[in-house]
């Protein structure tokens, strides 16, 4: 009778390499960032002075915005609390930012 090890547990393979591959390690650290107290506070001192949405505003179109965004992504290296890299956007300019953005590595 041969010998059985006795773990056949291997916790590294419990990290599941298509989450590894989506980023969603780097998603983790943002929404640190996004629920933290500095983020809110800018966020809604930029939204008070940056109320409609900047991508439609190029268009010639004045749409109330919903979100700050950041215009080079966090993953990307953007800067988080710096106000230049920032933007209001509406839901649907922000749905198709960051549907362009998955794309990019
Ligand atoms: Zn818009």
């Amino acid at each position: 009778m041969p010998k059985r090890p006795k773990r056949l547990k291997m916790p590294w393979l419990r990290i599941r390499p298509k989450e590894y591959k989506s980023g969603s390690w780097s998603k983790t650290d943002n929404s640190k960032i996004y629920n933290g107290q500095r983020w809110r506070r800018l966020r809604k001192w930029f939204f008070v002075n940056n109320p409609l949405c900047a991508e439609c505003e190029r268009q010639g179109l004045v749409t109330a915005g919903t979100d700050v965004d950041h215009i080079t992504p966090i993953r990307l290296g953007g800067e988080v609390y710096d106000e230049q890299n920032l933007q209001t956007l509406c839901k649907s300019c922000h749905a198709r930012k960051s549907g362009r953005e998955a794309h990019m590595k």
